[in-house]
């Protein structure tokens, strides 16, 4: 855990998410500021900076996380959905855990 991470702080309950569901590896929240009508933020309870920190170790938390997007899916009614995962400041990572933004509810074929 990172003290000034602020996945960090919500997976510690240290400050308020709206909690969509959780895994023993992973926590999914709604993300505070929406860019779609279901904008929901898939992030491993270890505090991890993006992909690249990834290796064979962390093989329960990707597959925990590839899951929640078909878990996702299936409570919007299999609803279809986009994923984006930004790896460092210059591809737009502002939040340095790890995490997936999975995005859904409107037609978004070049978001
Ligand atoms: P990224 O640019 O890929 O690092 O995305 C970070 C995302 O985290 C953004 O979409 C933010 O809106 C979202 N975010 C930042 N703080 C919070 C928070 N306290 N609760 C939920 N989502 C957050």
């Amino acid at each position: 855990m990172s003290s000034n991470c602020v996945f960090c702080l919500i997976v510690e309950s240290k400050i308020p998410a709206e909690k969509v569901f959780e895994t023993e590896d992973i926590l999914v929240i709604k993300d505070i500021n929406p860019k779609a009508p279901v904008h929901n933020l898939i992030v491993p309870k270890k505090h991890l900076e993006d992909f690249r920190s990834f290796d064979s170790s962390h093989s329960n938390v990707m597959v925990d996380m590839l899951l929640a997007t078909k878990e996702l899916s299936n409570m919007l009614g299999g609803k279809d959905f986009k994923l984006i995962v930004n790896n460092g400041y210059s591809a737009g990572q502002r939040v340095f855990h790890v995490h997936m933004h999975f995005l859904a509810g409107k037609d978004m074929p070049d978001f």
